[in-house]
């Protein structure tokens, strides 16, 4: 009797699978280090036909499937568990750009498509695609639908929601469902692609999609602001978008403290400012490269108070510098061990509010934890982490971590936001997805998952 192995194998092909410890070590282990698993195999088919062929072979044997893309995700949602029995099922092979169509505003590509080489196919249509993340160079379109990513100009464009116009998805019993259609009004019966963006592959594998594009917003500004309290941003963000007629892209406010830990891990990282400020803005224009139109907004916006000090990018390189500041965020704070992460969002007009009544709590919860924050102000999202004093024993770090974030959550639920903005829930956030989103909206989501799967057999143990 063929074992399910030797049949996935001879499904995937030659070089499309692998059981080597050495190869599948990076595949079990998230990109933080906080999640490890093993795995029966992974398997890299290079079509939706292979696709469709794996799960039904898996549904026939009840094994389950965790699909990973470019495994940047910070929730535990891409790594199999410690069972040894579930399969990787990684699209990274799946990565052809299927095709630009300029005249639609639109792009057709496989799910295993990295970002950063489908942005760079929009741009040589002259075509722009907009989804910008820290992780671009790595993470897969299909892992950015799956995670709803957001990342630095959302304010603008959207999240991966708002992107995405069509979607080919393989259901959990081998189905192929064809919904890649790139048009912008559809009225024909339920959305069912929505159902798939931000379902971290627990409803479906998503094969291919068809993402919308937009003009190429051409040369753009970016600037470094120096500012003294958080709560300015909010308004600073106001000012600007009335008087830069919402050519706003990015919008990222940072405090001193995570800019130091850039300075400290990151080489060659500097802040191009004199003295320190107790926050920062980076901000990026579509100002058609005529920097005088930010500098203006700037000057006005400094006169009524709203920053202290600025720099303006004098070309593409001071541009990439001051980016790599706020890309190196992530891999600095993982250098500097391990924090309490609280991807939030709270709505704008709260959001003073927001970080106001946190400072307060947070003296409250703990005097000693160190608050390092930063993120997407312009939608009212935040990277609102905590690092407790280093000496806490492991077993004391937990609990005060969970009365700590519970704080958290508790006062961003009061203003009516999300204890979950950008990153999914994975494994992580499971149990806040329970306390916060509990009664009829949890138990719909039950029921949708018993609906498309069944016998659990797509990322069991993620999200519900
Ligand atoms: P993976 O990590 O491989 O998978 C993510 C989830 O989707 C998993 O649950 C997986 O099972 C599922 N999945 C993957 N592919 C498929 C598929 N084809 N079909 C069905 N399910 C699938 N995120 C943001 O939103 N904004 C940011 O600004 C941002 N910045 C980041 C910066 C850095 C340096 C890093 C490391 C991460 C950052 N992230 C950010 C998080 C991460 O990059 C995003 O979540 C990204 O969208 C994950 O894509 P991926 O291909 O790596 O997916
Ligand atoms: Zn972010």
């Amino acid at each position: 009797m063929t074992t399910l192995l030797e049949r996935l194998k001879a499904i995937a092909g030659p070089g499309g699978w692998s059981t080597d410890p050495a190869d599948l070590e990076p595949h079990l282990t998230e990109w933080r280090g906080i999640y490890t698993g093993r795995t029966l195999a992974r398997l890299m088919p290079r079509s939706t036909a292979e696709v469709s062929a794996i799960v039904t072979a898996c549904a026939e044997e009840n094994v389950a499937i965790v699909p990973q893309g470019g495994n940047t995700s910070l929730c535990g949602g891409a790594v199999p568990d410690d069972t040894g029995t579930q399969v990787i099922l990684s699209l990274g092979r799946m990565n052809r750009v299927r095709n630009v169509d300029a005249l639609n505003f639109s792009m057709e590509v496989d799910a295993g498509c990295i970002l950063a080489h489908a942005q760079e196919a929009a741009k040589q249509a002259g075509r722009y695609l907009p989804l910008s993340i820290g992780a671009e160079g790595t993470c897969q379109v299909g892992g950015n639908i799956s995670t709803n990513a957001g990342g630095m100009n959302v304010g603008r464009y959207g999240t991966a929601r708002a992107l995405v116009l069509g979607l080919e998805v393989v259901l959990a019993d081998g189905t192929v469902l064809n919904s890649l259609r790139s048009l912008r009004k559809d009225t024909a019966g339920y959305d069912l692609k929505q159902l798939f963006i931000g379902s971290e592959g627990t409803l479906g594998i998503i094969t291919a999609a068809s993402l919308r594009l937009f003009p190429d917003p051409g040369e753009l500004s970016t600037a470094l602001l120096g500012i003294d309290n958080a709560g300015k941003a909010v308004d600073l963000l106001g000012n600007l978008k009335v008087a830069l007629d919402d050519r706003i892209e990015s919008f990222e406010l940072v405090s001193q403290r995570v800019f130091g830990l850039v300075t400290r891990f990151i080489a060659d990282a500097s802040l191009p400012f004199q003295v320190e400020y107790p926050w920062y803005v980076l901000i990026e224009t579509a100002t058609g490269g005529d920097a005088e139109v930010l500098e203006n907004a700037l000057a006005a916006a400094a006169e009524s108070g709203l920053l202290i000090d600025a720099v303006i990018a004098k070309n593409e390189r001071e541009s990439a510098e001051l980016w790599r500041l706020r890309h190196s965020i992530s891999d600095a704070e993982r250098q500097d061990g391990k924090a309490l992460k609280h991807d939030i969002s709270v709505p704008l007009s709260r959001m003073q509010e927001f970080l106001a009544r946190g400072d307060d709590l947070l003296a409250d919860l703990r005097a000693d934890a160190k608050l390092v924050a930063f993120g997407h102000v312009g939608d009212g999202n935040l990277h609102y982490n905590v690092v407790l004093p280093r000496d806490l024993p492991d077993q004391e770090w937990a609990a005060e971590g969970e009365r700590v974030s519970r704080g958290i959550y508790d006062l961003v639920q009061e203003l009516g936001g999300s204890f979950s903005a950008e990153h999914g829930v994975g494994r992580s956030k499971r149990a806040w997805l329970r306390e916060y989103r509990g009664g009829p909206e949890l138990e719909l989501m039950q029921k949708l998952k018993k609906t498309l799967d069944p016998s659990n057999i797509l990322n069991p143990g993620k999200v519900i």
